[in-house]
């Protein structure tokens, strides 16, 4: 399955606009605890839970993470209809990644909604999978629901992984210019896609915004 895409969509402009009014709220959405995520006790992220279970044999071929050094972006890969079951779609990931991949989970750490909700996905402490030549080694792995080749990420979800991503520099200690797109990695993919990559400054810029408040006691 390479969910991600690689053909080429319509342009469109005025995303960054909408970026840059809508992500200066920072509005923060509640959302109850996850048994993974591993910023809730710093109060930095929230992330619903979605009915994960822990890896039901010992052996998989996804390697253990060391020193975190980067952030990337992807998509999904495939358009999502409106109004989709997230939980549902990641139970299925899940399955998935195990059955058909012998990967430990979902190959992303986060997964941002339309919405702007944000559900943890696999255990930091493993490195990423991708279908593509890009080394996850060191990488955490955030992923927009969508194919932003052919759909927009919504204004709530721009925001979201805006402050998600500040806090992720803030916890690792990682500069705004670690946050890479995957298609910055491989010349395999085109994720996250046209309409993503159009704001994606804006998005590095707004998440370093970010570090700066979560940074402060
Ligand atoms: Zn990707």
């Amino acid at each position: 399955m390479n969910r991600e895409g690689r053909s080429s969509g319509a342009r469109s402009g005025a995303w960054s606009v909408v970026l840059m009014t809508a992500v200066l709220g920072f509005a923060a959405p509640a959302a109850p605890a996850h048994a993974n995520d591993t910023l809730n006790d710093r109060g930095m992220v929230t992330a619903a839970p979605w009915g994960s279970v822990a890896p039901p044999q010992a052996t998989y071929r996804s390697r253990r993470q060391g020193a975190i050094t980067g952030l990337t972006v992807h998509h999904q890969g495939e358009t999502w209809p409106a109004g989709a079951d997230v939980p549902a779609y990641l139970r299925r990931l899940q399955q998935w990644s195990r059955r058909e991949r012998a990967w430990v989970d979902v190959p992303y750490h986060y997964i941002v909604a339309p919405d702007g909700a944000v559900y943890a996905g696999r255990d930091p402490q493993w490195a990423g999978d991708s279908n593509t030549d890009y080394d996850t080694l060191g990488q955490l792995q955030v992923m927009l629901l969508g194919n932003f080749e052919h759909q927009q990420p919504t204004v709530a979800q721009l925001q979201a992984t805006a402050r998600l991503l500040g806090q992720l520099l803030a916890l690792h200690g990682l500069a705004p210019d670690r946050i890479r797109a995957h298609r910055h990695h491989t010349t395999q993919t085109v994720c996250p896609g046209e309409h993503l990559m159009r704001v994606f400054e804006d998005l590095r810029a707004q998440a370093a915004a970010g570090l700066t408040r979560v940074g402060t006691p």
